[in-house]
């Protein structure tokens, strides 16, 4: 189950995974983009680490996912910043005041914070961003979680296609964010946000269920 404790593990795992991977997202951005992307969610997770250390043990899964959305809106900046912190927000408020979610709730949970990311950067399938692994992660989760399988193993469907997700875009022109103005010089490139994104949904598997 996903209680408190699982989404402090959760964020704790991004916020080690985020550490490790800072030079290669940066280095993914430099060639695309403007050699931030690692720099911004190192900064904004290492604040999200001190920000729920700062709150009660008691603090249920809203209240910490809120907390974690208003600190990356507030440190990461950049597209990311407030597109991590629209799907943080989002999943607070899809768990409302719930001391726990199933796996199901889990999922309905995540994919209104995927649906918030779409809604903010306006983007779709193919436009080569972070939700090009974010959605695939979506359906692997919930595709997993109707067969039978428990959260853990749904989450380890939901990485894998994320990274999939990650991999079919890297050939593409981006069509959102800064890579965009690159045009065709964007392909071939391995997008800095879906590479992230990939780590939030390993770091879930990793943590959760
Ligand atoms: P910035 O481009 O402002 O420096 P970052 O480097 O932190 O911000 O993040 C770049 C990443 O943000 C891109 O690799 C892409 O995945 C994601 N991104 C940019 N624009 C959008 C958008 N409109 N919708 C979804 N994701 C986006
Ligand atoms: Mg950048
Ligand atoms: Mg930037």
């Amino acid at each position: 189950v996903v209680n408190p404790a699982a989404v402090r593990r959760w964020l704790d795992e991004f916020t080690r995974l985020i550490e490790a991977h800072a030079a290669e997202l940066t280095e993914l951005d430099a060639a695309i983009g403007d050699a931030d992307h690692g720099t911004n969610l190192q900064r904004g997770t290492t604040a999200v680490r001190e920000a729920l250390a700062g709150l009660d043990s008691e603090t249920g899964v809203g209240p910490l996912l809120k907390t974690t959305a208003m600190t990356l809106i507030s440190k990461v900046g950049g597209a990311s910043g407030p597109l991590y912190g629209t799907l943080f927000l989002r999943m607070s408020t899809a768990a409302g005041d719930s001391a726990a979610l199933d796996g199901a709730g889990f999922a309905t949970m995540f994919r209104a914070g995927v649906e918030g990311v779409a809604a903010r950067g306006k983007a779709v399938l193919g436009d080569k961003t972070m939700y090009d692994a974010l959605a695939p992660a979506c359906d692997a989760l919930d595709a997993a979680l109707a067969a039978g399988s428990d959260l853990s193993a749904a989450l380890d469907s939901a990485a894998a296609a994320a990274a999939q997700g990650r991999d079919f875009v890297t050939p593409l022109v981006a069509r959102k964010g800064r890579a965009s103005y690159l045009g065709q010089r964007s392909a071939d490139h391995q997008d800095p946000g879906a590479t992230s994104a990939v780590l939030l949904i390993q770091a879930a598997a990793t943590a959760l269920g």
